[in-house]
């Protein structure tokens, strides 16, 4: 267990951000946020409930009507200048989000990227927004689409991506003309600040963007409060299932996009040392704290024989140290807690009988033996009957699966009660096409193994990796943060009045 080894009073102190503007807390109604790569405590951020949820919710509902009635341009234009000062401030979030979630910081620049092609995909919104129209769809009605925002939208975002998982979210939500709170995960809540600050640089109207901090207390306020209208929340299953479950029974719009076991097939005729680096680069990334890590490598035929010195060698050259020394390859696990927890997942692997090729639990980083430093593990003859199989670890731990088909290995993949993505690596055409229609998993790559979809389109999974029916971003994230109404519409005509008639009305 981690302890809190600074003096509160010379921490730097996040606020809440309503209104516009900062919300001070007391040092007691706060919590520690750790660097993960020395183990200390660098900043504090607000512990909010129910208080701060009712401030934030009566800011966002007093600025919706007249961010509802903006002209499209003029909210565009916005999103412009917050575009922008993203851009010129993305070294110091990048900075952030390595001091708060411990990734290197070349993966945490790549993060606020991916997250600004969203923001530049809401640049358009005047578009996005359009709808259908069809004149003459009887004699003299004319039909068409209106699109027009909830309300008061809510983004509740997990550890693991502190820009580009909120970046996915809000700017939908805005363009669409609703107003927003995000609440961010508490162990890497600093680059929030940062966005809070920039929107309102950027020109946005005071209470337009919130930012509530907090745990299950500041969630469950969120998800009951009868003034919220639309939620997306990101993270594990059983939250998300929490999240999801009360916010509709409620009668909200909910999305919930969750955790994930990622698994690539790699078949006899793919370029092996491709595949080698993919797997590698795909399974130890952000130290396997991503939701589309592949950590499953289902190796068909004798491909896992060839495959895993050549893992094994590139494991061997991995660096790991803080994230912020160039040329680090991983940095440590986010929080203390959660490296016991991918510990007691080794562990576990080993009683179940899978081979531990490499043991990452020995690992100590020399000059920061308080930092939460793990080093990478790598399990051969994983099997679906065991729990690291089944289970999201989300830590720097592949199993190698051995398949001795095709359909086998996609068996294997459809069964699962995961989807969120999964690649296959191959230079079979045909057999890529085969795998792109038959795979039950939303997101798929073919020799790609972090298929991430790019900003403009949909991200989301199925099965326990999603609940919902629409997916983030892209039209799914238009639909989903707008109601559509279809207006049928007659303007009269002298001398064109019909005789009155009680006929179910007709398209002629
Ligand atoms: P988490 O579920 O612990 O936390 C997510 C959010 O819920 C945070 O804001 C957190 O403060 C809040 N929360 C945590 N416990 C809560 C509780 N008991 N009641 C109410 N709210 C609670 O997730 P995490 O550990 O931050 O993130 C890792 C998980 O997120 C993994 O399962 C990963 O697969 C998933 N994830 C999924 C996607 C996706 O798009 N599918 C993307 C990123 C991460």
């Amino acid at each position: 267990m981690t302890t809190e080894v600074r003096e509160t009073a010379t921490l730097p102190i996040l606020s809440h951000w309503i209104d516009g503007r900062p919300v001070e807390v007391l040092p007691e109604h706060t919590g520690p946020i750790y660097n993960p790569a020395t183990g200390q405590v660098v900043a504090r951020v607000p512990r909010g409930g129910a208080a701060e949820v009712d401030r934030a919710v009566a800011a966002a509902r007093a600025a919706f009507p007249a961010w509802r009635d903006m002209p499209l341009i003029s909210r565009s234009q916005i999103f412009f200048a917050y575009r922008e000062l993203v851009f010129r401030h993305r070294e110091e979030m990048a900075t952030l989000i390595t001091r708060d979630h411990g990734k290197t910081y070349p993966d945490a620049l790549a993060e606020v990227m991916r997250g600004l092609e969203t923001i530049e995909f809401a640049c358009g919104l005047p578009v996005h927004l359009a709808g259908m129209n069809t004149p003459n769809v009887s004699t003299s009605v004319d039909a068409f689409t209106l699109r027009q925002p909830l309300g008061v939208a809510v983004g509740i975002t997990p550890f693991n991506f502190p820009a580009m998982v909120p970046m996915w979210i809000y700017p939908i939500a805005l363009a669409c003309g609703n107003t927003f709170i995000l609440k961010p995960s508490s162990h890497t809540p600093g680059a929030t600040q940062l966005q809070a600050e920039l929107w309102t640089q950027a020109g946005l109207p005071d209470g337009v963007f919130n930012v509530v901090y907090g745990g299950r207390d500041a969630v469950k306020a969120l998800v009951e409060h009868p003034e919220v209208d639309a939620i997306q929340f990101v993270g594990s299953t059983a939250v998300g299932r929490y999240v999801y479950e009360t916010g509709t029974k409620l009668g909200k719009r909910v999305g919930a996009y969750t955790s994930a076991k990622n698994a690539m097939i790699v078949l006899p005729d793919a370029d092996m040392e491709l595949t080698a680096d993919a797997a590698v680069a795909s399974g130890y990334g952000s130290a396997g704290e991503r939701c589309m890590a592949q950590t499953l490598v289902i190796a068909v035929g004798d491909t896992g024989e060839k495959l895993r010195p050549m893992m094994e060698e590139r494991i061997a050259r991995l660096k790991i140290g803080p994230g912020m020394e160039p040329g680090v390859d991983m940095g440590p696990i986010y929080t203390a807690e959660h490296r016991e927890s991918v510990i007691r997942w080794i562990d576990k692997g080993v009683e179940e009988g899978a081979e531990l090729v490499v043991d990452g639990r020995p690992f100590r980083h020399p000059e920061q033996p308080d930092g939460f430093f793990l080093g990478v593990t790598l399990f051969d003859n994983v099997t679906p009957d065991m729990e690291i199989y089944q289970e999201e670890i989300f830590g720097p731990v592949l199993g190698i699966v051995h398949a001795a088909t095709y359909d086998e290995a996609i068996k294997l993949i459809n069964n699962h009660k995961y989807a969120n993505g999964t690649a296959i690596f191959t230079t079979d055409g045909g057999a890529a096409r085969r795998f792109k229609l038959e795979v039950d998993v939303p997101m798929i790559g073919v020799n790609v193994p972090i298929p991430v979809p790019a900003g403009y389109l949909s991200f989301g999974g199925a099965k326990e990796s999603a609940l919902g029916d629409l997916a983030m971003r892209g039209e799914d994230g238009i639909r989903f943060f707008t109601k559509q109404k279809e207006v049928t519409e007659r303007w009269p005509e002298p001398g064109r009045r019909g005789a009155l008639s009680l006929v179910f009305p007709g398209n002629s």
